[in-house]
């Protein structure tokens, strides 16, 4: 017998090996197996296949099977197959995004403990008030333990408890809380163990005792509003399969998915609930986990790799968890009775991935899923992207609309502020225009909140000589550095190179280096000058590197121990904070001038997100509408103009318009060729012949060979061939022309060091 086998590298297609006759009962398809792989490398691979087909080389033999459970199943394995496909790379590059790299090594028997905590709690021998008094008497002598053991009394309620005799009403109190709380070393706490009176005990981390509470209890009901949706959506499923609900901001979206997981839940069905990473924050699961209790599971890239282990077993196991709510990746999970997928901000850049293989789309990715599954399929967004929306007027897609905010709260009213016009008449205060400067000042006198949003990070995007113009460039990378004052350093964003700032230009030795333009950091800076009473936070990649740091923040902001929160497009996502009466935008500018197609459409959507934050003032009694503040170079751009009608359909028709007119997604397929090299020239040569090839297959639909808008990166320079493929065009022979291309092209010797790959999307 043989056995198919996917192995975690970037290879093509799968490998052939022989199955031992001792192993022939155990080896299953989807079952994981150690193989050989050359001279002396091992690896925990995928069987995908069984079969008795005599390969025409000599196959090794399967040395192992790792587990008895199967770790893949036959619907997973079918996604992967479309997505290695579609997304032209290798299943094994897709088997290496799926699964958690403690399920990948060579000896694969991975110990992973769960994650618990040590617990503190009275023995059974103690739970009765006279043999506690007895013993507590004793305890004169040692006071410190007598301490402790008051201590625990009172936190627990044990008093209470001893009343009613019921054990089960005692708090559950933490080693640590316990030690912290009376100001003891463990040894004391040791000490007491010994006499029998408390024990330890160890607690599952993600044990949530919410099993009991029935959950309708916990589910809120919907708004009028909310409900009229909901029914709509349900109603919608009978005719499609995937549902577009287009909800404004802080229109209550979640509570309708809530009320939909319940529904599928209750039909036996499993849920995946994706997200987007910056918007899957712990108070997002903690409201599911007071509905779902243990039957959720989360799936986050910031969760450590144990935890994904585990995430991944349950599923396979036959007690997988009924809800996964996810990230990008969660996508390649594995369901035995998907139900219902909802995509949570659809439209959300971050569902693409784009480094490293498989360059996939989470949300096309997941309706294939649903496809497989049978399942029905949700999109939600204030914001639809093209694509979606596209396929919703096209009748692809049912749609659901939801025009009106929870609770009545009126749309925010949206000011622009021509910024060059103030420039020019000098009222500008570094990056603030007098109009945002006055709402600032009032929502801080009134002790409400504002928001800022600027999305550069850093101190300053440019540092200029002002004498001969010198600006410092990465030494790696095609891009300006920029500056970081707290540590005074020079920063690549796009490969992290730094370098501390000059005290006199490289050039010309002058000493007059200057900083141009605002970054997060530097706005920061100028706010604190002109509100020091104010208490100012700043949410950018640089103040969130771990998760904790991320959610303190928004926890801090949540219960107003912020007055201004700057940040860059992390503010434009998460929880809605009642709070917030000004939303500032600083440079709208800079996200309309972008050389993307999508600009428009991109700008549109952050803007709108944005200004969703700011909600109805609380303090007032007359009902003032939230503000927002939009500064921008030219006010006429039409852009700005629907994001201030909020006239989401004016921007899908223009930008379709455009789309048509030079043949752009949703109206053809992008395929993107990328070439990299560290010789210029010879990517140069090798770009150019592509491009030449590709014309004699393709005709007009190549474009290019273009530098991207950063044509080097990291030392490898870049380079790009665009091609624009019908959407009725057979896509199976375009990726196989391609993969041709590609191995004609790799295997001449001139070109042997390039990399070449592709973005589908
Ligand atoms: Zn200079
Ligand atoms: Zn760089």
């Amino acid at each position: 017998m043989y056995a198919d086998c996917i192995v975690p590298l970037p290879l093509e297609g799968v490998f052939t090996y022989s199955v031992p006759t001792h192993l022939s009962q155990k080896v299953q398809v989807g079952c994981r197996v150690n193989v050989p792989f050359g001279a002396k490398k091992q690896y925990a691979a995928l069987v995908t296949r069984l079969h008795e087909e005599k390969p025409a080389y000599q196959t090794k033999d399967i040395l192992a099977v790792l587990e008895e459970e199967v770790m893949l199943l036959p619907n997973q394995l079918k996604l992967w197959q479309w997505v290695a496909e579609y997304y032209m790379c290798t299943l094994g590059e897709v088997y290496k995004a799926a699964i958690p790299s403690g399920l990948k090594e060579k000896d694969g028997v991975v110990r992973y403990r769960p994650r618990t905590i040590d617990c503190v709690r009275i023995t059974e021998e103690y739970f009765d008030p006279f043999k506690l008094n007895a013993v507590l008497s004793t305890m004169k002598v040692a006071p410190k333990q007598q301490l402790l053991m008051l201590k625990y009394i009172e936190l627990t309620g044990l008093g209470a408890a001893l009343t009613l005799k019921n054990p089960q009403i005692l708090k559950e109190i933490t080693k640590e809380e316990l030690l912290k709380a009376a100001g003891c070393s463990s040894t004391i706490l040791k000490a007491v163990c010994d006499r029998g009176l408390l024990e330890e005990y160890e607690v599952l981390v993600d044990r949530i005792p919410t099993g009991q509470i029935p959950a309708e209890l916990i589910i809120q009901p919907l708004s009028q509003a909310q409900q009229v949706a909901r029914d709509a959506i349900s109603g919608a499923w009978q005719q499609k399969e995937v549902c577009l609900l287009h909800g404004v901001t802080s229109s209550g979206k979640t509570e309708i998915y809530i009320h939909l997981i319940a529904e599928a839940l209750k039909e036996g069905k499993q849920v995946l609930y994706m997200l987007p990473e910056i918007v899957l924050t712990s108070q997002l699961t903690d409201r599911l986990r007071k509905v779902f209790g243990d039957r959720l599971g989360v799936y986050h890239s910031r969760y450590t790799d144990a935890e994904r282990v585990e995430v991944y077993r349950k599923q396979v196991s036959d007690q997988p968890y009924d809800i996964i709510v996810g990230v990008r990746s969660s996508v390649l999970l594995p369901f035995r009775n998907l139900g219902l997928v909802i995509i949570d901000e659809e439209h959300e850049n971050s569902f693409k991935q784009t480094e490293p293989a498989p360059r996939y789309h989470a949300r096309n990715v997941a309706l294939v899923m649903a496809k497989l599954a049978g399942a029905k399929t949700l999109l939600g967004t204030a914001t639809p992207s093209l694509e979606t929306y596209y396929n919703a007027i096209q009748g692809k897609y049912a749609y659901v609309s939801l025009t009106t905010r929870y609770g009545n709260v009126a749309m925010p009213e949206i000011e622009v502020v021509d910024i060059a016009e103030e420039k020019r008449k000098k009222l500008m205060s570094g990056p603030f225009s007098p109009l945002l400067l006055r709402e600032i000042r009032e929502a801080l006198e009134r002790k409400e909140q504002v928001i800022l949003f600027q999305n550069r990070r850093g101190f300053a995007p440019v540092v200029e000589c002002q004498v001969c113009g010198w600006t410092p460039q990465c030494p790696h990378c095609d891009v300006a550095l920029t500056h970081h004052k707290r540590n005074n350093q020079l920063v690549c964003h796009y490969c992290s190179y730094s370098t501390p700032v000059p005290h006199r230009c490289p050039q010309c030795d002058g000493d007059n280096l200057s900083s141009k333009g605002y970054g997060t950091e530097r706005i920061e800076d100028v706010l604190k000058n002109i509100f020091p009473e104010a208490r100012v936070a700043r949410m950018d990649l640089d103040t969130t590197r771990s998760r904790s740091a991320y959610e303190s923040l928004i926890k801090g902001f949540q219960k107003g121990e912020t007055d201004i929160l700057i940040g860059t497009q992390m503010v434009t996502k998460g929880l809605d904070f009642r709070k917030v009466t000004v939303v500032g935008i600083l440079n709208a500018s800079t996200m309309l001038n972008q050389p993307d197609f999508r600009s428009y459409e991109r700008a549109f959507q952050m803007m709108t997100q944005v200004a969703g934050r700011a909600g109805r003032s609380v303090s007032s009694e007359e009902n003032r509408v939230g503000k927002v503040v939009l500064q921008v170079h030219d006010a006429s751009q039409s852009t700005v103009q629907q994001v201030v009608r909020a006239d989401y359909k004016a921007m899908f028709t223009e930008q379709m318009e455009e789309r048509r007119m030079f043949n752009y997604p949703p109206l053809c397929r992008l395929v993107y060729v990328y070439m990299k090299h560290r010789d210029e020239n010879v990517l140069e040569h090798m770009a150019e012949e592509l491009a030449k090839i590709l014309r004699m297959v393709f005709g007009h639909r190549v474009l290019g060979p273009d530098m991207p808008a950063v044509a080097r990166v990291q030392t490898m320079y870049i380079r790009k061939v665009c091609l624009k493929i019908e959407l009725e065009a057979n896509m199976a022979e375009v990726r196989k022309r391609l993969r041709e291309l590609q191995a004609y092209l790799l295997a001449k010797q001139e070109y042997k060091s390039a990399v070449m790959y592709y973005d589908v999307e």
